[in-house]
């Protein structure tokens, strides 16, 4: 099956994507039939169904990924390079199609989904330019005795798991790199964004990605099936993104086989504004690495630290911003900020407004969720926000900005590096030596400096403390599907 009827229609319509599992390269329904509701978070309604994968089904896929697994592994490098640039050219060719689906399924605003896809074909790009580059080494061992000669091979099957924030970019960040080394998959997707992912496994199919190469499956099962997997000691690579309460919970199970985890996990991002900052700069950085995605993303900045000279200033500009975004369904021409993913969501972000409000917290716009059908919360800016409040010590994922004052370039790292999470940080200053020095002594695997995007195909993604292990991206994300083989050599 292709995505040809879908990728003809004039607008995303959820019945022309395939939704049966993609195991071996054919579309197969579950072994026990069953199946899981798609929501449209825009109207909460159904928009279509996909396939429920049992225990045996993923392992059918391992057994999938095992058979392709050799052939795929001697495939030449540039052949794998040339298949990944195919998908790159579909990817970008069928664009608008890819942006309206992932707003269908995730609600994202079209600009928003217009930006994922481009940034989600950028890694079947890049990693087709790194399949060519991977290269050894050879040395002579300091006794003189040997040659050291370090060679790359794939790590083997490899398990990606998925969140449903980025439905395409967090896949492609993961299958590219996979492929590119050599190793075969099973891509797991969020239940509530299968849609994109089962559509990009067509794009795969289209560009030459041979059967068994990518499995993909769909479960309400996660934790028995991805289980199953890990358990399979035939599988040697677990790349996930996600929460990092359920990063734990792979880990442990990965640590039975001594799997290797590449862990893309939870984020509680910094947003530090010096009294020296262009303020016009800093509230445009503050609205992308806030409301890109609606808030919820793992890189998005969770508390607005601001230095008392800027800092009424700052709040005002931010309200003014916030409260001008067109809130609506996601795939509306003209929406810009689109519902949460889901009820739970909604409810959660509503929970946290009221905690930071009775903890002497002022909403300044929004607040209150909207009556309506759909999962639609405003943007909302939180003024004088205490550090004990909910919302400075977890992972918001919403349109939310918390503000909080600050005097002394001290007391903002501090503050900063007060949490378990440590992905990305933010500053804003004119003063580059202060900008350098803040951004080392902050605890995150990412700083943006004067920036509030940093995420690049070509650059290092990743965490520190509980963010995660690992890197995507850049030459460093190809690495985390190869492991180094040493050969001592006499001649
Ligand atoms: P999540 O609840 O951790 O789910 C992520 C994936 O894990 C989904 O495919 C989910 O499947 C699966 N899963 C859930 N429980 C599992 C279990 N017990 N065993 C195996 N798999 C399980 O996260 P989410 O709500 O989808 O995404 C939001 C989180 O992702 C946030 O914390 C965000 O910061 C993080 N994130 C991190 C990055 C990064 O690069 N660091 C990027 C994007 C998002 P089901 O959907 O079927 O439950």
């Amino acid at each position: 099956m292709t995505i040809a009827p879908f990728l003809k229609s004039e607008f995303a319509q959820a019945e022309n994507i395939p939704t049966d599992l993609y195991i071996g390269g054919e579309w197969v329904p579950g072994s026990e039939g069953k199946r899981i509701d798609v929501l449209d978070p825009s109207t909460g309604k159904v928009i279509a169904t996909v396939a429920d994968a049992t225990v045996e089904d993923a392992l059918k896929c391992v057994d999938a990924a095992a058979a392709a697994a050799a052939g795929w592994a001697a495939t030449p490098p540039r052949k794998r390079a040339e298949i990944l640039r195919k998908a790159f050219e579909l990817m970008v060719a069928r664009s608008e199609e890819f942006a309206r689906l992932i707003s269908l399924e995730n609600g994202k605003s079209l600009p928003d989904a217009r930006g994922e896809v481009a940034y989600a074909a950028e890694f079947f790009r890049w990693f087709s330019e790194e399949a060519v580059r991977i290269n050894g080494d050879i040395g002579l061992s300091p006794s003189g005795a040997n040659r050291i000669v370090v060679q790359y091979q794939p790590m083997g099957i490899a398990l990606l798991i998925t969140p449903w924030n980025f439905p395409a970019a967090m896949a492609t960040r993961k299958i590219g790199p996979a492929l590119a080394a050599g190793c075969t998959c099973i891509l797991k997707p969020a239940t509530e964004t299968p849609l994109t992912a089962y559509a990009m496994a067509a794009l795969l199919e289209e560009a030459g990605v041979p059967k068994g190469v990518v499995n993909v499956y769909t479960s309400s099962k996660a934790g028995a099936t991805s289980g199953a997997i890990l358990s399979d000691r035939r599988v040697r690579k677990l790349s996930f993104t996600g929460s990092t309460a359920v990063g734990k919970i792979l880990l442990k199970a990965a640590a039975e086989n001594v799997i290797s985890c590449s862990m893309e996990l939870g984020g509680n991002a910094p947003f530090v504004v010096f009294d020296d900052a262009d303020l016009e700069a800093a509230l445009d950085g503050a609205m992308i690495a806030k409301m890109r995605n609606g808030g919820e993303a793992c890189t998005a900045a969770n508390r607005f630290y601001v230095q008392e000279g800027i800092y009424d200033a700052f709040v005002k500009g931010l309200t003014e911003r916030m409260k001008k975004l067109e809130l609506g369904a996601g795939y509306a021409e003209t929406t810009q900020l689109g519902p949460v993913i889901n009820t739970a969501a909604l409810e959660r972000i509503h929970g946290l407004v009221k905690d930071a409000t009775s903890r002497g917290a002022r909403v300044t716009t929004g607040g209150e969720p909207l009556a309506r059908d759909g999962y639609f919360f405003p943007a909302t800016v939180l003024d004088g926000v205490p550090a004990d409040a909910e919302l400075m010590n977890d992972e918001i994922f919403g349109p939310l900005a918390p503000v909080t004052k600050f005097k002394t370039e001290e007391e903002a790292i501090k503050a900063a590096n007060d949490t378990e999470y440590g992905l990305i940080s933010y500053v804003y200053t004119q003063d580059l030596a202060r900008g350098f020095r803040v951004a080392e002594k902050i605890e995150s695997g990412m700083v943006g400096l004067n920036r509030g995007l940093a995420s690049d195909p070509a650059a290092p993604f990743g965490g520190v403390k509980q963010s995660g292990l690992g890197r995507e991206g850049s030459h460093h994300g190809i690495l985390e599907f190869l492991e180094a083989k040493y050969i001592a050599v006499t001649w």
